[in-house]
């Protein structure tokens, strides 16, 4: 038996940053991770999208060089070498992740953790490549990958500690559709970066954030697209008029909405859209995204007795699960699939845990209400709060604001005057009050998180307008929409 003040289960940005902030409070912590530091994010998730959307981004630019000047001859994709350097960037995060940890004191310990009564949690050797846990202790010898970093597990070692995190993630859903389990063509997100070359053609199932951003990814790399979506419009999180926007931005992807896909056979998606229309569309790749599941199940989380509530672990704004002592954060949690949430969470968690130690309480509390979002897309999107719809729904009385990122001097520039970009700010009647805000357009992700501040710090309109926007940016399409109508 091993004692440490703080066993967190799962190392990906929740986790990771919960045992770095910790660790850098003298806490002793254990780490436990079945599979890679950095978890889904880092390793199959965030980075290696991002870094294969701007290679994307980079080959676009190439083609369309000419239009600004810049000629450049047979411009192509090294698909081999996208790959590797997408490659290179996970593995040197994921050091300089492991790095940190070791740097600060955490103990990272490789293998499937499950809890295992009060406080305590037990450590099996994961299989190599998929995490799963070995079936049983005695299978040691197969051995669990492990980093000079990383402190190998014998065949199952017990860890106890005063305060637990789980922080075990998510995992992308496989519906039950006929012909989709098992089936090779059947890709999930994680299956889609390990493609050793681009495909002819993708058919992408679910357009919410994921999809689409594979979508415009292999879009932009030539593959021949269509997106199937069961909703009336894509990426939910999404103003309805923003995504109708993008949808349109995305000129070489097919959309097919509010068709379902009845199954899947070979490499044919069978669809009924609403209006009773049916048909099949064949795909050499066949793209899985209807959503993700929180990782719920395989380590002790129901024998211990924790709640869970709409498929996901139970917790409150300060993160605390039913049972004393144990902390629950990131995907798991069912409060938000992002990772900067997932950061959020860990704050506030050790925040919370730091306070239990110390005999005090902690006033930090996880607010899902002003998380922004961020889509990757070329072009890109974000938004913060609450779409117009949802503000109406709640009842606010509001006055819209939008502006076209044409209004930008340096959008022109970079984009051109007819390039799709336009910002919404949804406000509050009477107060002016900022309730929400959608972007589509160049940089949107790098400058919600101002519209972030706006909303956390409850701002008005009047505190946009007066603030300074630096010349020219596209940032200074947010003050072009503040003073777009006299509120
Ligand atoms: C393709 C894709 C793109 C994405 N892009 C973005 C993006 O651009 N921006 C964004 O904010 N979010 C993005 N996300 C979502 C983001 O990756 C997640 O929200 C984030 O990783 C959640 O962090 P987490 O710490 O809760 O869990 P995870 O990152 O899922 O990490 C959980 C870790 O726990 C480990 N684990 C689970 N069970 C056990 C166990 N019993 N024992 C030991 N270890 C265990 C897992 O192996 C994993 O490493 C993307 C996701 C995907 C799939």
């Amino acid at each position: 038996m091993s004692n440490y003040d703080v066993i967190i289960l799962g190392s990906g940005p929740g986790g990771y940053l919960a045992a770095e902030r910790l660790a850098a409070e003298k806490i002793k912590v254990a780490l436990i991770e079945k599979q890679d530091v950095g978890g889904t994010c880092l390793n199959v998730g965030c980075i290696p999208t991002k870094t294969l959307l701007n290679s994307a981004k980079l080959y676009a630019h190439a083609v369309e060089g000419a239009k600004f000047g810049i000629e450049v001859e047979g411009a192509k994709v090294n698909w081999t070498r996208v790959q590797a350097w997408k490659d290179e960037v996970v593995a040197r995060l994921r050091r300089s992740v492991e790095f940190t940890l070791k740097k600060e004191g955490v103990d990272i310990i490789r293998g499937w953790g499950s809890l295992a009564g009060g406080h305590s949690v037990v450590v099996r050797q994961a299989e190599p490549g998929t995490g799963a846990p070995a079936p049983e202790a005695s299978s040691a010898a197969r051995g669990a990958r492990s980093s000079a970093d990383a402190v190998p597990p014998p065949a199952e070692v017990r860890l106890d500690a005063d305060q637990i995190i789980v922080a075990t993630g998510g995992s992308p859903i496989l519906p039950p559709i006929p012909g989709a389990k098992g089936n090779p063509v059947v890709l999930d997100s994680t299956g889609m970066l390990g493609l050793k070359e681009i495909p002819q053609s993708i058919c992408v199932i679910g357009g919410g954030v994921i999809g689409v951003e594979f979508a415009s990814l292999f879009s932009s790399l030539g593959s021949k697209i269509t997106v199937i979506e069961m909703m009336d419009e894509i990426v939910p999180v999404m103003d309805p008029q923003m995504a109708m926007a993008l949808r349109n931005a995305l000129k070489q992807v097919t959309f097919m909405r509010s068709t379902k896909v009845t199954a899947i056979e070979g490499n044919k998606v069978l669809y009924e859209a609403k209006s009773g229309e049916k048909g099949a569309v064949e795909a050499s790749v066949i793209l899985m995204s209807v959503g993700r599941k929180a990782n719920i199940e395989g380590w002790g989380a129901q024998e211990a007795g924790l709640e869970i509530k709409n498929r996901a672990v139970a917790a409150d704004a300060r993160l605390r699960t039913n049972l004393p002592g144990i902390w629950a954060i990131g995907d798991v949690t069912g409060k938000s699939q992002l990772a900067h949430a997932a950061y959020r969470m860990a704050e506030v968690a050790v925040a919370d845990i730091l306070a239990v130690r110390a005999g005090t309480k902690s006033a930090a509390q996880f607010v899902p209400e002003t998380v922004p979002w961020a889509l990757f897309s070329l072009p890109e999107a974000a938004g913060v709060g609450l779409t117009e719809r949802e503000a109406v729904a709640r009842g606010y009385e509001v006055t819209v604001l939008k502006t076209p990122y044409a209004v930008s001097g340096r959008f022109v520039a970079e984009n051109g005057i007819t390039a799709p970009g336009s910002i919404k700010i949804v406000v509050e009647k009477g107060t002016e009050r900022i309730l929400g805000v959608a972007m589509l357009g160049a940089y949107a992700s790098e400058h919600i998180w101002g519209l972030t501040l706006a909303l956390e710090r409850r701002l008005t309109l009047r505190a946009l307008r007066e603030m300074v926007f630096p010349h020219p940016t596209v940032s200074e399409v947010i003050r072009e929409a503040a003073w777009s109508a006299n509120v």
